[in-house]
């Protein structure tokens, strides 16, 4: 089997919510359409755009902005460095005039509500996350492309082969587990040491460090924000944010001015256990309240997930010490790896395999790299992600309302306290005694995703989608 090469930076992608493959993935997709027709004809003479979306993304893709994101896309705006706070006007402008400025360069006329075309009974064979972009010009000429989103904002262009990219050629290739482990006792490097290996095939080591310290700024910076935001989420569902309330009873009165003197704060409440599995949920529930809100976030591996990880980083660093640059990278770099493990094995779309390939997978890669940093071996690190993902199979993805919010944020301290719990259940075992290897359980889940009926994968026709009636559960 050839080896896909997958980078830490596609599997964390500093991005915007609320969800990776039907909000980061079609604006990729968006972007990288204008990109194609640049090469193909001269921009400044397009007329016309449309957008046809298909199976899940039409299904959720209102509730998960799935038509902002291509707006934006199409409007040649990045996800990493757009500025959340201006979305709203943008789309409200694109609306009101009914223009649309492609790629920043060439304005045409465009009505989304006309022009985005949500075809909620119709599927592509390929991906459930499947879009087609038509672009006319003034001589007539029509060019389509049909794009994939195929989860954690990954896409993929019909025709396009699968390989990530494969000009590159790693040191250490890696498909599966076992894989890892023998590249691991080969050299006698640890998990992490033989990520950074590996992306240094992509990037001088220093270009790597710096990366992943933006990854980690942008994920307590996200943090920060949603224990520190009070209001409603948007969508019509009227959940309330709670992360801002829960952070302010716990700091209990201690005094702060910024992240750093907060971590502080909290460190000093000490180290009961009920305290701290709160703070693990107040983390989690800040990213995903933020996530909802159309922030900005880190897909860590996707958005609707992307609280797992940074909570259980984030508890590492108060409570176990782990304040440390080194560290913190070390951290990421494992979760890394793990992650693009499930992706080449299984999947990484609730699309395709439903929550347990959200929630599932980032509890597992959180819960490798937690076992690893605290000074577990590669083989514990192994077990916990095993461990973690065993019992997330069967996971079902049925988000009301199509959106990222429920249950999908209480999720995410879910996925956080099974990958502590997985961590410490793997440091206190001896894996040889294991009867399930993490291989083992990446291969049912991918089973176990193929089975599930479609009705439990992000589109939102079975499930707590069915049961709770939208707009009138409040939480
Ligand atoms: S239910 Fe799980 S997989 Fe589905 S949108 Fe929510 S977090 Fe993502």
């Amino acid at each position: 089997m050839p080896h896909e090469s997958i980078s830490v930076f596609d599997m964390f992608k500093i991005g915007i919510g609320p969800s990776s493959s039907h909000t980061l993935g079609p604006w990729r997709a968006a972007q990288r359409f204008i990109a194609s027709l640049q090469q193909q004809q001269d921009l400044s003479q397009l007329t016309y755009v449309s957008v046809l979306l298909y199976g899940s993304l039409a299904k959720t893709g209102k509730g998960h902005g799935t038509d902002i994101a291509i707006q934006l896309g199409l409007a040649g705006e990045d996800p990493v460095t757009f500025d959340v706070g201006a979305i709203v006007p943008a789309i409200e402008s694109i609306s009101r005039d009914k223009k649309l400025i492609i790629n920043g360069q060439k304005a045409i006329d465009f009505d989304p509500d006309i022009d985005i075309s949500f075809l909620y009974t119709e599927s592509l064979p390929f991906h459930p996350n499947a879009m087609t972009f038509m672009a006319t010009f003034h001589d007539g000429q029509q060019l389509a492309e049909t794009w994939y989103s195929i989860g954690g904002g990954f896409v993929r262009r019909e025709g396009e082969e699968p390989g990530g990219n494969a000009s590159v050629q790693l040191p250490f290739p890696i498909n599966t587990a076992d894989e890892l482990l023998h590249w691991c006792r080969k050299t006698g490097m640890s998990i992490h040491e033989v990520v950074m290996e590996n992306e240094s095939a992509w990037r001088p080591e220093k270009d790597t460090r710096k990366g992943v310290l933006d990854i980690w700024r942008v994920m307590r910076e996200c943090i920060y924000r949603g224990c520190h935001s009070e209001g409603m989420l948007p969508g019509g569902l009227n959940v309330k944010r709670r992360a801002s309330a829960l952070s302010k009873k716990l700091i209990g009165g201690r005094p702060y001015e910024n992240f750093d003197t907060w971590v502080a704060a909290i460190r000093a409440g000490g180290h009961d256990f009920k305290y701290i599995l709160d703070w693990v949920s107040c983390f989690a529930l800040a990213v995903n309240e933020e996530n909802a809100s159309f922030g900005r976030v880190v897909t860590a591996p996707t958005n609707g997930a992307a609280g797992v990880i940074p909570a259980v980083l984030l508890y590492y660093v108060i409570f176990c010490d782990g304040l440390d640059e080194e560290k913190i990278l070390q951290f990421v770099l494992t979760a890394s790896e793990i992650g693009s493990i499930f992706k080449k094995g299984a999947t990484i779309s609730a699309a395709m395999g439903g929550c347990q390939a959200e929630i599932g997978v980032s509890s597992a890669m959180a819960a490798a790299a937690l076992t690893e940093s605290v000074g577990g071996s590669q083989r514990q690190a192994m077990m916990a992600a095993e461990i973690a993902m065993e019992h997330h199979l069967g996971l079902t993805c049925d988000p009301i309302g199509g959106l990222v919010q429920i249950p999908c944020i209480e999720r995410n301290t879910m996925g956080a306290i099974k990958a502590i719990t997985a961590s410490q259940l793997a440091l206190q075992s001896t894996p040889d005694f294991a009867k399930v290897s993490l291989d083992a359980v990446i291969s049912t889940m991918w089973s176990t995703a193929q089975d599930m009926n479609s009705k439990y994968k992000e589109t939102s026709d079975g499930g707590l989608a069915m049961q709770i009636p939208l707009g009138l559960k409040e939480c």
